[in-house]
This record gives C-alpha cells, structure tokens and sequence, in this order.
C-alpha cells in the first residue's frame, strides 16, 4: 500500500484521548520533535549516531551542569554503565533503596554484584541517611552507592553524600523520574558520581524510550560510549579486548528527545499544578496527605503521589477511579519483598513497606484538564467517603 506522506506527518492530536492515563507521551504542540526526525530521515542519519545523537547529549549535559552525557537505548542501560564504570563487578556489595522499580536493582545483578537494600526516609521518601550509615557499619568494603529520587523528590543528598565521601565511595544518581527536580539548586542526577535519566514513554520527556548517563568523569563517560557500541577497538578489522554492549541512543529517538528538552519547564509547571490542585482539594481530608515536598527541594512533581490513613482502602480509591476510566497505581511495592530479590539483605525498619500500603499514585498527565481534576477528585472523595472524618 502506498502511503501518503502528507498524512503521516501531523501535530500531536489531544482531544481524542478520552481515558486519563497517569503520564502519557506529550509532543510539542510545536512540532520540535518531528521536525528533527525528519532532518534524521532527509540526511539518512537512521543510525545510533548523528546530530540529534550528538545536540541530544550536549544539550542535556549542559542544562544539569555535567561536563558529558552518554544518549543510550533506555535508563536501565545508563544504570548498568554507570555500575560497570564505577568499578562494580562479581560480587560487589551495592547499597540500593528498597522502595524503587526493580529497573533500578537489576543492573547490580547484571555485574554478579549483589545488592543490599536501604530502606526510605520519612522525611523525603527516598534513602535513608539513618539507615545507609548503618549498611556503611556492616558492609564497609561495599563498592557503590544507587540512590533514587523517586517521583521527582529529591533525596536528601547532602547527608547521603557525606556519608559515602567518609568511605570514599561512589554514588550513582537514578534520576530516572527527577529530571528538571533541583535539589537545593543542582539538578538530580548531577550532584553524584554518575546520573541517569530515563526518556521511556511514561517519564516527564519522552524519546518514547532511551537513557542518559552523565558524568564529569570525562574519560569514564567515553568507556561508556566505547562498551555501548560492542566495544570496537580502533583497529581497521574487528578486534575486541573487552565485553562489549550494543546500548546506544538511535539518531531518530534522540531527535524526539531533542526536541522534548524544549517543552521541559512547561511540562514541570504542569505537574507542580497538577499536585497543587490535588492537595489544595483533598488534603481537608483528614484520611489524606500529600508526599512531602522539603524547602530544600524543588521537584520535578514527575507524579502526583498521596498516603491514606486509617481504615481508608487505597486498592478500593484505585478500583473506584478505574472504574471511571482513570489511570492510579499503588506506590512501588519494595524490592526486599519482591520474590525474585528477597534473598538479599535489607537495612531499616517499616517505612517503605507502610509507604506501599498506603500509596497511591494519582493521574499527573500533563494533558489533563481542570475538568479532568475535578473528576478525579470527586471520585476520589466518594471512595474514600465515610472514612473522610471531619
Ligand atoms: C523508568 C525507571 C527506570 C528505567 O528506565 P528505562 O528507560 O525504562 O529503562 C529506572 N529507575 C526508575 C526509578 C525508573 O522510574
């Protein structure tokens, strides 16, 4: 069949979408990202290299202040580099928190190292300084440090830094929800050792997949693009002296990324309203509060996040809001209860596990109207109704 290019190339058309999803790819209304992709298609740069690959890096290494960046295909990539040029390898202990997705911890198991997971700090949800000084006191040979800023709130990085400085190990930012989040004015992902940067399809910009690595590492940042391209040496024939990956960003993704860099602060101003609006309308319940958001930190509010206290039900408010159509999902449940990972050891108490049973993760697409809110606000008062005491 023939196709009719006019038609293929289009802008983004929102009103179609009728359920409300939690995050969804937001083009441009400008058409940013087509346009480089078209550039990709005219100069036949179809390839993981080129100049959407090249501004891509360049631009975002700039932005959070690294001194270089390393596009690769997804976040779970950039982990797996930055564990394999931090040194870590067979055997590895790595200190990991315990309330994250399992893309976080299973690049440690990629290397043969072997985890340790910290549980969340009250105060900002994410690692626990109280509990990492304790992993420090029985693990002191551990080799790095993964710390997540999870939903776009920032770890507390200053106490989480000093701790590992006193043991001199490095510490590998997973800013894989946080980009744009400013943690006493750095951004995320740039404060550590190494910082990654996630563009699936559900993050705050999207290349509707890739990763990134940062570092001011500059030499490490070139390992990196040397193992990701199947680790060529720089001989005429094919010669190879170590493992290689095939992990780099394609030219065409990178040009939706570019382009998406663009719309970043509008997209940021979206979602810091969207979690106004819920707190504003929901938080006079008293069953209800809001993930804290720390004068230090100004996130990325990449989503929307509330515990219920009490008897209210959080799988009953996500049944509820399902059933009109509405996207929610319960917080991540941590990965020392995850079958797969529960042999490993686990430093902390109960925060991470009282955070997974009363979480819930609310709508915070950016495409969302006022009228959408209120839905989701309304259905949610009636779920929780009853419980909702005065
Ligand atoms: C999305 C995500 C990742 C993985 O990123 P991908 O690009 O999907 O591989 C890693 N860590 C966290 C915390 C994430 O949310």
């Amino acid at each position: 069949m023939k196709k009719n290019y006019d038609t293929c190339i289009q802008r983004p058309d929102h009103s179609q979408q009728k359920r409300i999803y939690l995050a969804s790819p937001h083009m441009s209304e400008e058409g940013y990202e087509i346009a480089w992709v078209q550039e990709a298609f005219q100069t036949n740069w179809i390839s993981p290299l080129g100049e959407n690959v090249n501004e891509f890096e360049k631009q975002l290494a700039l932005m959070v202040g690294s001194k270089a960046a390393a596009a690769l295909s997804s976040g779970t990539a950039a982990i797996h580099m930055a564990l394999k040029a931090a040194g870590v390898g067979k055997g590895d202990i790595v200190f990991c928190p315990t309330l994250t997705f399992s893309a976080t911890a299973n690049p440690i198991i990629y290397q043969q190292a072997v985890p340790v997971f910290i549980d969340s700090d009250k105060a900002t949800w994410n690692m626990s300084p109280q509990a990492l000084e304790e992993a420090f006191r029985k693990y002191p040979n551990v080799k790095a440090v993964l710390v997540v800023h999870l939903y776009g709130l920032c770890a507390d990085m200053d106490a989480i830094l000093e701790i590992c400085q006193k043991y001199n190990v490095p510490v590998i930012e997973d800013a894989a929800e946080s980009l744009g989040s400013l943690y006493k004015g750095m951004y995320t992902g740039a404060i550590g050792d190494y910082g990654v940067y996630s563009f699936n399809g559900n993050k705050i910009i999207t290349a509707s997949g890739g990763g990134m690595l940062v570092s001011d590492h500059e030499e490490r940042i070139a390992k990196v693009k040397f193992w990701s391209a199947q680790s060529r040496d720089p001989a005429r024939h094919y010669q190879h002296s170590e493992l290689g990956y095939n992990y780099r960003l394609s030219n065409i993704m990178a040009g939706i990324g570019r382009g998406q860099l663009n719309v970043l602060e509008k997209r940021i101003e979206k979602k810091k309203y969207i979690f106004e609006f819920y707190k504003r309308e929901l938080s006079r319940l008293k069953c209800i509060e809001f993930m804290p958001v720390n004068e230090w930190n100004e996130p990325n509010y990449w989503l929307s996040v509330m515990t219920l206290k009490g008897n209210a039900c959080p799988l009953k408010v996500i049944e509820a809001l399902e059933g009109e159509e509405i996207e929610s999902r319960p917080v991540w449940k941590p990965l020392h209860l995850q079958p797969y990972f529960k042999a490993y050891d686990f430093i902390g108490s109960n925060v991470s596990e009282s955070l997974f049973e009363q979480g819930i993760c609310l709508p915070s697409d950016t495409k969302m109207s006022d009228t959408d809110l209120e839905k989701v606000v309304e259905t949610i008062k009636n779920a929780v109704n009853g419980h909702a005491a005065v």
